[in-house]
């Protein structure tokens, strides 16, 4: 038996609850896993409180990301013993993920926990850490070098913005955070925002083409905040947009685009290949501070997991959660 979220949705409605379950209900999967630490994820808030479409199947164990020790395998690539580490593959959404004491999967979706982190390191960073590295290395990749100018990371106080900001300040970059919660400017500064930007003067809607004023910009908010950041940016700039935690249309012109060689660039994490995976996970070996990820992220208990997510859908969680599974 193993102790887990589970997700139901049937006559009596949708619920989660920790249960005890069979280890004869595991899913197919050539590798069984150990879960020492998950973590909520914005993804994670949806599925459990069933505020989004996330859960395929039911009944669902959510949690995309887990870190723990393999306890059985048939997989050529792991042995007994190793420390893993699983970010997304669907995993927590249509295959039972990692909110619980014990998970099977297949041994293809997980990398060796990185040398640089404990389990519970690599759950403070977490999908939304890696994608946050994701956005990183695709502003790299177009151009967007510290010497270029100011980047703007909006839900700055959240998962994915507060890895982007302490990443994106150690590697130099002139870092300017956007927040609805301006009582968190303290907090942004300590992980390396120069200055702290109130969403609010983001959400009304622009001109179609702004003020150039950012070289680059990292996005988890989508909708206006996106378009407007988009008008903003400066000649031959990029925009890594990963998210929607604000909304997921997007009211823009493409002048942005044709008049200024802006580049949007789409950041998906999910089903992103294996060498993209390492890359980033290494990345954040050598450029996110462990003193900041200290302050990022707050552990919690399984139990604990429900109301958290009903928080993060309310935005009032700061930086990372990570769960203990075993309390
Ligand atoms: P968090 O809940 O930790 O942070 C989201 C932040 O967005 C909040 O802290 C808040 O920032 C801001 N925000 C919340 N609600 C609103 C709103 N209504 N309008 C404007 N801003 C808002 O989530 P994560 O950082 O984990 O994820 C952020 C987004 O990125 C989500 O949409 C998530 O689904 C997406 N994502 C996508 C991935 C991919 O593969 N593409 C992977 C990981 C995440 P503040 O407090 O600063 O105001």
């Amino acid at each position: 038996m193993f102790k887990a979220i589970l997700i139901e949705k049937d006559d009596a409605g949708y619920r989660a609850a920790v249960q005890d379950i069979d280890d004869a209900r595991l899913p197919e999967g050539d590798v069984t896993v150990r879960v020492a630490r998950s973590t909520l994820n914005y993804k994670d808030a949806l599925a459990i409180t069933g505020k989004g479409p996330v859960v395929r199947r039911f009944p669902m164990v959510p949690g995309i990301d887990l870190a723990g020790t393999v306890e059985a395998s048939s997989h050529a690539g792991f042995k007994p013993g190793d420390s893993v580490l699983l970010n997304g593959w669907g995993v927590g959404e249509g295959h039972w993920g990692g909110l619980a004491q014990r998970a099977r999967l297949r041994g293809d979706w997980l990398i060796p926990l990185p040398a640089a982190f404990s389990a519970a390191q690599a759950m403070s960073i977490g999908t939304a850490g890696y994608t946050a590295m994701l956005c990183v290395l695709a502003l790299e990749r177009h151009g967007v070098t510290p010497d270029k100018g100011e980047v703007v990371v909006t839900g700055a106080a959240g998962g994915v913005g507060s890895v982007a900001v302490a990443v994106l300040a150690k590697l130099g970059y002139d870092v300017i955070a956007l927040t609805g919660r301006t009582e968190e400017a303290k907090y942004l500064k300590s992980l390396g925002a120069r200055e702290v930007i109130d969403r609010a003067v983001c959400i009304p809607q622009g001109r179609p083409l702004a003020k150039e004023r950012w070289a680059g910009a990292v996005d988890v908010v989508g909708s206006q905040v996106l378009a407007n950041v988009c008008a903003s940016i400066k000649y031959g700039g990029t925009v890594a947009a990963c998210g929607l935690a604000g909304g997921a249309e997007l009211p823009l012109t493409v002048m942005p685009f044709i008049l200024r060689g802006v580049t949007l660039a789409g950041v998906d994490s999910v089903m992103r290949p294996k060498a993209d995976r390492l890359e980033a996970w290494s990345r954040l070996a050598t450029d996110l501070d462990l003193e900041k990820l200290g302050l990022i992220a707050n552990e919690i208990g399984l139990s604990e997991a429900i109301p958290a997510a009903a928080q993060i859908i309310e935005g009032k969680l700061r930086g990372r959660v990570v769960v203990d599974v075993d309390r």
